[in-house]
C-alpha cells in the first residue's frame, strides 16, 4: 500500500473524499518539514532515521490553512462507479474498477446524453451484449448525493483504510 498518511483540510475533514486524500510517507514527511501541515497522529511503531534526526511517520496531518472547494459532485467515470457501488447494473455482480465500463442507458447513437440520469455502471461483457439496444427495464440512474458516494467509497477502499483514519472519514 502506498497511502500512509491521511490529509485533512483546515476544518478537520479530509481534504478530498473522492478520491480520498492520502499520500505516501515521504510526501507526508515533506509536508511536515515545509510547515504546510500539522501532525494530528503518528504511527506508534514506525520511525524513519536520517543521520541527524529521528522522525515518527505521521498517519494523519492537517493543513494549516482551510482550502475552499466546490461541494458540487463532479460528473466522472469514477464517481458513477462509486454511486453504483462498483456493481454492474445488468448482472448485479461487483467488479473492480478496471473491469467496469460506463453504459449509456439510452445509447448515444439514439440520442442518449452523457449525464447522471443516463449512465450506469456495466461490466465489460454486459456492455458488449447490451450493445446499442434500449432495454425494456431501465436501470435507475440519478444524481448522487455525497452520502451515496461515500457508501461506494467504503466498499472500494475498505481494506485500505488505516484504523486511525476511521473517525475522520465519517460523513
Ligand atoms: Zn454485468
Amino acid at each position: 500500500m502506498s497511502n500512509h498518511c491521511l490529509i485533512l483540510n483546515g476544518n478537520g475533514r479530509p481534504l478530498s473524499y473522492f478520491p480520498l486524500s492520502a499520500v505516501d510517507w515521504k510526501t507526508a514527511v515533506k509536508l511536515v518539514f515545509t510547515r504546510n501541515v500539522i501532525v494530528i497522529k503518528e504511527y506508534s511503531d514506525w520511525v524513519v532515521r536520517s543521520p541527524s534526526i529521528t522522525f515518527k511517520v505521521p498517519s494523519i496531518v492537517m493543513l494549516r490553512k482551510y482550502h475552499k472547494f466546490s461541494s458540487k459532485i463532479k460528473f466522472s467515470r469514477s464517481n458513477v462507479f462509486l454511486r453504483d457501488m462498483y456493481t454492474c447494473s445488468y448482472c448485479t455482480n461487483v467488479f473492480e474498477k478496471k473491469d467496469l465500463t460506463i453504459d449509456h442507458i439510452i445509447p448515444k447513437s439514439k440520442g442518449g446524453k452523457t449525464s447522471w440520469d443516463n449512465v450506469t455502471t456495466s461490466c465489460k461483457s454486459c456492455n458488449i451484449s447490451k450493445a446499442d439496444k434500449i432495454l425494456e427495464k431501465l436501470p435507475e440512474a440519478t444524481v448522487p448525493t455525497f452520502r451515496d458516494l461515500l457508501k461506494g467509497q467504503e466498499v472500494s477502499i475498505k481494506d485500505k483504510i488505516i484504523k486511525d483514519w476511521e473517525e475522520y472519514i465519517v460523513a
